[in-house]
C-alpha cells in the first residue's frame, strides 16, 4: 500500500503575483537593453553581483573596436562550443537566419544545418585540427529560405572550455553570378555550334547543287551548239547517273537535318514490321555500288543469311546507308567487309573498312550532335550521321558501337534485339 502526503504549497495573493510578474518583466528589460548596449559597444564594464561581493568586468579595452567590427560587419560571426551549441552571434548572422539574437543564443547550430551537411560540420567543429578551417554548407533559415554560406573556422576558448570561433559569408550571389556566367558560356557555345553548322550546313548543299549546275549548263550549251555528242548514249546515262548521285546526296543532307528536328521535338516514331536485315543490307549495297565504283571503291563483300526481326526496315536501310556511306568515305578505297549474324535474342550488323581508324577520344564523341574526327576540309559531312544512327538503333532497344585503333581501320557494330 502506498502513502500519498499531501504537500501544502504557500498561498499567494493575485496583488503580490502581479507585483512580482511586473518585476521580472522589468528585470528582462534591463537585461536585453544591457545587451544591446553591449553589442554596440556602448558600454565600458558591467559590475556584476554575486557570492564574493561585486566584481567589475572591463569591456572597453584593446578588444573593443574590433567588438564593433564584429557586430556591424556583413557577414555572420558566431562563437561555438564543440557540440555545435551558439554562445555568441552578431547581428548580421541573425538576420540572415531570421532568429532574434536573444533567442538564437544557446540554441545549435545544427537546427539550421541541412541534413546532407551534418557530419561534415560536425566534424569540423570537433576537429583536432587548430589551423583555420573551411567548407560550404546550405542552412535553412528560420522562413524556410535555403542560404549557403561558406564557413570558416577557428579554434577558440569558450568559458574555458574549447570552442570555435566562426565567419559565415552567404555565397547565394556568388553561386548566382557563378550560374549566370555558365549559362552565358553555354549560350556563346550554342550560338557558336549553331553558327558553325549553318556555314557547314550551307556548304554542303552548295556542293551538290553547284555540280547539277555545272553538269546541266553544259549540256544547254552542247545542245544549243547543235553538237551531236549532248545526245550520245553514254553520254546522256553518265549524265542521267551523275544528277542521280548529287539529287541523293542533297536528298540525304536535308533528309538528316529533319531528322534532327524530328529528335529534338520527339516526332521521331519507328514504323515496325517483320524485316530481313540481310535482306536490307543487300539491296543497300546494291542501291550504292555505282557509288562506291565511281569512288574508286569496291562494292562491300557480304556474308551472313536471312535475319528477321521487328523492326522499321526504312530507319534500319537509313542507319546501314550511314554506315556504308562512312566506310566508302573515311574507308581510303580499302576493302570493306559486311557480316550479319544472329543469335535467338539479337541480330548483329557489323562493317570493317581499313582506313584510317578512330582515335580512342574520338570514339564516343563521334556518336554525339555535330561531333567529326576529321576537318570539313578533308572531307565533307555534317557530323549528323552516326548521331542519328545511335538515336534509331536506340529507339529499337539496341546499341552500336565502333572498334578502332588509329591508323588500322574501323568496325562498326550495332546490335538489335529480334523484337518478337
Ligand atoms: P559525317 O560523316 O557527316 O561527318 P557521321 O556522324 O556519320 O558524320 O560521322 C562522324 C565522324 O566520325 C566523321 O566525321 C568521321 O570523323 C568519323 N567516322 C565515321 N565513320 C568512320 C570510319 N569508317 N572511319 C573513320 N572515321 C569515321
Amino acid at each position: 500500500m502506498t502513502v500519498k502526503k499531501k504537500v501544502k504549497r504557500p498561498v499567494r495573493s493575485n496583488a503580490k503575483l502581479i507585483s512580482e510578474n511586473e518585476a521580472l518583466i522589468h528585470e528582462l528589460a534591463e537585461a536585453k537593453e544591457t545587451l544591446r548596449a553591449i553589442q554596440n559597444g556602448e558600454v565600458d564594464a558591467l559590475v556584476v553581483s554575486g557570492q564574493n561581493g561585486e566584481q567589475i568586468f572591463t569591456l572597453k579595452n584593446a578588444d573593443q573596436p574590433y567588438r564593433i567590427f564584429v557586430e556591424n560587419m556583413h557577414e555572420g560571426a558566431a562563437s561555438l562550443s564543440v557540440d555545435g551549441t551558439i554562445f555568441y552571434s552578431n547581428r548580421c548572422f541573425a538576420e540572415l537566419l531570421g532568429v532574434p539574437i536573444e533567442d538564437l543564443i544557446g540554441t545549435s547550430i545544427f537546427d539550421f544545418i541541412k541534413a546532407e551537411g551534418v557530419v561534415e560540420f560536425s566534424y569540423l567543429l570537433s576537429s583536432e585540427n587548430s589551423h583555420r578551417r573551411s567548407s560550404t554548407f546550405d542552412f535553412t533559415t528560420s522562413k524556410n529560405q535555403s542560404i549557403p554560406f561558406l564557413i570558416s573556422m577557428s579554434p577558440s576558448e569558450i568559458g574555458g572550455g574549447n570552442g570555435v570561433s566562426m565567419i559565415a559569408t552567404d555565397m547565394t550571389q556568388q553561386i548566382q553570378i557563378k550560374e549566370y556566367e555558365k549559362q552565358s558560356k553555354e549560350l556563346a557555345e550554342a550560338v557558336r555550334a549553331r553558327d558553325e553548322f549553318i556555314s557547314i550546313a550551307s556548304h554542303e548543299l552548295k556542293t551538290p547543287l553547284t555540280s547539277l549546275m555545272i553538269l546541266s549548263q553544259l549540256q544547254l550549251k552542247m545542245i544549243a551548239k547543235n553538237d551531236p555528242k549532248a545526245f550520245e548514249e553514254d553520254r546522256v546515262k553518265d549524265l542521267a547517273s551523275k544528277t542521280v548521285a548529287q539529287t541523293e546526296r542533297l536528298n540525304i543532307l536535308v533528309g538528316d537535318m529533319l531528322d534532327i528536328t524530328r529528335l529534338k521535338s520527339g516526332q521521331m516514331s519507328m514504323k515496325k514490321s517483320n524485316t530481313d536485315l540481310f535482306k536490307l543490307c543487300n539491296s543497300a549495297i546494291e542501291r550504292l555500288s555505282a557509288q562506291f565504283i565511281s569512288s574508286g571503291c569496291k562494292p562491300p563483300l557480304i556474308s551472313g543469311t536471312k535475319t528477321m526481326g521487328y523492326w522499321d526496315p526504312m530507319r534500319i536501310e537509313q542507319v546501314i546507308n550511314n554506315l556504308l556511306i562512312n566506310a566508302m568515305k573515311y574507308g581510303n578505297n580499302s576493302p570493306i567487309v559486311v557480316t550479319i549474324s544472329s543469335t535467338n535474342e539479337v541480330a548483329r550488323f557489323s562493317i570493317m573498312d581499313h582506313g584510317n581508324g578512330i582515335s580512342q577520344i574520338d570514339q564516343s564523341r563521334i556518336f554525339h550532335r555535330f561531333e567529326r574526327a576529321i576537318s570539313a576540309n578533308e572531307i565533307s559531312g555534317l557530323g549528323l550521321g552516326l548521331y542519328i544512327s545511335q538515336q534509331i538503333i536506340e529507339s529499337h532497344n539496341g546499341k552500336i558501337w565502333v572498334n578502332s585503333e588509329n591508323g588500322n581501320g574501323s568496325t562498326f557494330y550495332f546490335e538489335l534485339p529480334l523484337g518478337y
